[in-house]
């Protein structure tokens, strides 16, 4: 048999739900053929129980941090769980690497094909290197203090280099491309002006930055107050020279993303009606909704802050939601169905189309991976998930993936 014909209860394409009278066809090394229906697909299909998907697309992670998983607390809130990652991360390489390969394999059990990662050195290019997933590596930079710029952005390069060193000829070559290869700023609250301006040049099309955490990063920059004065005071970080721009964290950063074309920005907890007016007015004109995605991560939400984003703002807006699952320091698992699931319990009135959409093809179009994953076109190889013991309109809790291909 050359080909491999599947059939289940439901089969969502990346963009809709069809029902069960259509049989989706793949070469065998899982490379889509077509979408029939149920008359025109002969003989030898294999029958499924449950919603047939492409692959899921991870927007968000931090493969790195694996070994942390279990070590930070529950609902201590931002601050404290930065500060705990930053005092605690260090491990011996050995440590580190097993468990970015045990964090490797649960994403690729979960159905994920495409991550994009957070890098903050290089130890993660050991595991990527296998070529076992999509990686968009985003080599994160950090530094409040305007007078360290220099010195911070020497040292992102060097593993910015390393990184183009090791995917060289694999990068950002659309259909082709094995890897992505971005700079992006941390946050807005650790991120100087002069710093900033270095890394403009690397964002490469594609940037990323952690957006509204906390209610705390906006009172900052609203009025100059808060909690990140105690963050700035414990690890020493110089902040005589910030002034607030009494504007929200976003509306004050959001002009130095601008270079980027796409622009994906993480968590999201506390951006208001307000912010997200301010984007599509400002933010590349009547191109925002093509260059702004949001990316979700319910559950780290719910384990450092125990919040939730306002999701059905954003759907309001008609923003586009990605998911992420943040690294294991903040989350019991790394696995997009749980992000799902956990946005269909809080938010029961999002279809479950419009939620599978999050998962696969709205993901594949953040990270720019749309020609080869995210949905069950013919020529692309976008990895195909099963998703069993779930109800056919809504997920339910019990559902869990299986990868097909
Ligand atoms: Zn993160």
């Amino acid at each position: 048999m050359a080909y491999r014909k599947f059939r289940a209860d439901r089969l969502f394409t990346g963009r809709e739900l069809l029902g069960n009278d259509h049989v989706l066809i793949t070469e065998k090394d899982g490379r889509i053929k077509s979408i029939v229906a149920i008359a025109e697909a002969g003989s030898d299909i294999e029958e499924l129980r449950g919603i047939l998907t492409p692959g899921f697309i991870n927007c968000h992670c931090h493969l790195e941090l694996s070994h942390m998983k279990g070590m930070i607390p529950t609902a201590t809130g931002l601050i404290d769980f930065v500060l705990k990652v930053v005092t605690q991360r260090d491990f011996p390489q050995e440590e580190i690497f097993l468990a970015m390969v045990s964090a490797e394999n649960e994403l690729l059990m979960n159905g994920v094909v495409a991550v994009g990662d957070i890098c903050n050195n290089t130890d993660s290019i050991a595991a990527k290197k296998n070529g076992r997933l999509y990686y968009h590596n985003f080599i994160e930079v950090s530094g409040w203090n305007p007078a360290i710029a220099d010195i911070r952005f020497e040292k992102s390069k060097s593993f910015y280099d390393e990184y183009a060193k090791v995917f060289e000829g694999k990068l950002n070559a659309s259909s082709h491309s094995e890897a992505g290869l971005s700079m992006a700023p941390h946050a807005p609250y650790s991120v100087s002006d002069e710093l900033w301006e270095k890394i403009q040049p690397y964002y490469n099309g594609l940037t990323t930055i952690h957006n509204q955490e906390s209610a705390q990063e906006n009172e900052l920059f609203e009025n100059g107050r808060g909690e990140f004065l105690r963050l700035y005071n414990l690890m020493k970080i110089e902040n005589t020279g910030f002034v607030s721009t009494h504007k929200s964290s976003l509306q004050s950063c959001l002009s130095k993303l601008s270079p980027a074309k796409r622009v994906i920005l993480v968590h999201n907890t506390f951006t208001s009606q307000n912010d997200l007016e301010y984007c599509i007015n400002s933010f590349h004109g009547s191109d925002h909704q093509h260059a702004l995605f949001f990316c979700l991560c319910p559950n780290a939400n719910l384990y450092i802050e125990n919040e939730l984003p306002p999701v059905e703002l954003f759907r309001k807006f008609n923003c586009n939601i990605v998911l992420g699952t943040d690294s294991l320091a903040s989350n019991h698992q790394l696995s997009i169905l749980k992000e799902a699931q956990t946005l269909s319990k809080h938010f029961p009135n999002i279809p479950l189309e419009e939620i599978l959409q999050w998962c696969t093809s709205r993901g594949a179009a953040a990270l720019g991976i749309s020609e080869q994953f995210g949905s069950f076109s013919a020529g692309k190889k976008p990895g195909i998930n099963l998703i069993e013991s779930t109800f056919v309109d809504h997920l339910s809790e019990n559902a869990r993936v299986r990868k097909m291909l």
